[in-house]
């Protein structure tokens, strides 16, 4: 196991106090801290290599492009992807899931075919169908799951119908923790014919991920979850997919050649890939996947599973707490609401002893009302969160309760 103090040191926010109090950081689900390396990579690049990518015939211009395309070949290593055109820059999950809803529905759907959901979706993975549903009359059918946050598999086997045209379902719960059968769902959907897209926010940073052995058909996530810098996301797509699919945004880039009558496209990934891309943050987000690799997803995994069943532990021992996720796969993530407490109150409350947690629905309100909830405290580890640190969140949440008799 790797020494989680030696690693909190690559993480200069981590030893700030807030409040006079020194922070815990327990809000990894929205973003996570940054080591040192990725903001250096940010200002060393700024400084000494910054020059636009792709079109340039000068010395920076190269070497900025050398530098973007490394990156994306480090993304590739890091997923298991088969090839780099596989791997397309976008700005975040969000935009990745977007681009597939936006250039998936108007090429392979018509109005009353379905794509299949689950109910514990972010709201980008429903919003984006939505929007396109209203444009293209599809339908949106929803996987349900039992108490415990696990997906109901035997419904998900009948939502199936000819009129499937695709599935997106997140890998990992950003409320409830629940890992969910990806592999076995991809597995599934491949035997009606349906290919499937998988949100993994909330997975790339804490398990190790291989597109080709899950057979993913796209695969998206962002980079400021994985400690890189934000406005960076990646798409993973098969290229048999991506090939099919027409361009999201039009632009410089993704052009192969332009006159007014007639314009053909890029080749892979840079079809997708319109304007400027952000190749600081590909550099940046490589240094951040470069990093967990030297730790390795297999430790990391190992020490969050620890740290998440201590917590687990510790929180259950406080009376009236209600932990909303159990399942038997579970993530680094935890909500939970603590008699009746509202979620505000506790997270203002802990936040003030420096511990910061979210508070709210999650951006998965259709989950809540699942719940029959407004909404949850929640708390989400990182590779450098500590055991002390939960021992701290748990006497906290403890003087929250005092106060409140
Ligand atoms: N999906 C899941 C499961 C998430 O947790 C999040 C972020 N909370 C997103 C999608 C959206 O990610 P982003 O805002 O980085 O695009």
């Amino acid at each position: 196991m790797y020494d989680v103090n030696e690693v909190r040191k690559d993480f200069p926010i981590l030893s700030r106090t807030v409040y006079g109090k020194p922070l815990i950081y327990l809000d990894n689900g929205a973003t996570t801290q940054k080591p040192r390396c990725v903001v250096d990579s940010i200002a060393d690049e700024y400084y000494s290599v910054n020059a636009n990518v792709h079109r340039g015939v000068h010395f920076l211009s190269q070497q900025a492009t050398e530098l973007h395309e490394a990156a994306r070949e480090t993304v590739r290593r890091f997923v298991h992807a088969g090839s780099v055109s596989e791997i397309v820059f976008t700005r975040g999950t969000t935009e990745s899931i977007n681009l597939v809803a936006s250039s998936f529905v108007c090429s392979q759907m018509k109005a009353g075919d379905e794509v299949i959901v689950s109910v514990m979706e972010h709201h980008s993975n429903i919003v984006p169908w939505q929007l396109q549903a209203e444009r293209y009359g599809i339908v949106l059918k929803v996987i349900p799951m039992n108490d415990k946050g696990e997906l109901l598999l035997d419904e998900y086997a009948r939502l199936f119908s000819e009129r499937t045209k695709l599935v997106a379902v997140t890998h990992v719960s950003n409320v409830l923790g629940t890992v969910n059968p990806v592999k076995r769902m991809i597995e599934m959907a491949h035997g009606y014919g349906v290919p499937v897209l998988v949100d993994g926010a909330q997975s790339i940073p804490h398990i190790p991920v291989d597109v080709q052995e899950l057979d993913a058909d796209f695969y998206v996530f962002s980079g400021h979850k994985v400690y890189g810098p934000t406005g960076m996301g990646v798409l993973y797509g098969k290229e048999k997919w991506l090939d099919r699919l027409p361009p999201y945004q039009g632009g410089g880039e993704m052009i192969q050649k332009v006159t007014f009558e007639k314009t053909t496209f890029n080749e892979l990934p840079f079809k997708f890939e319109a304007g400027t891309p952000d190749y600081i943050g590909s550099t940046a987000l490589a240094k951040a996947l470069d990093y967990v690799s030297a730790i390795g997803m297999d430790q990391i995994a190992a020490y969050e599973h620890e740290l998440t069943c201590y917590a687990m532990r510790r929180l259950k021992e406080i009376p009236d707490m209600r932990i909303f996720g159990e399942a038997d796969q579970k993530g680094s993530v935890i909500s939970f609401l603590v008699g009746n407490i509202h979620h505000f109150d506790m997270g203002t409350l802990l936040d003030r002893l420096g511990i910061a947690v979210r508070t709210g629905h999650h951006c998965a309100e259709p989950l809540m009302d699942r719940l029959g909830i407004e909404g949850t405290v929640r708390v989400s580890f990182a590779l450098y969160n500590t055991k002390d640190e939960i021992d701290i969140l748990a006497q906290g949440i403890e003087r929250v309760v005092e106060m409140f008799c």
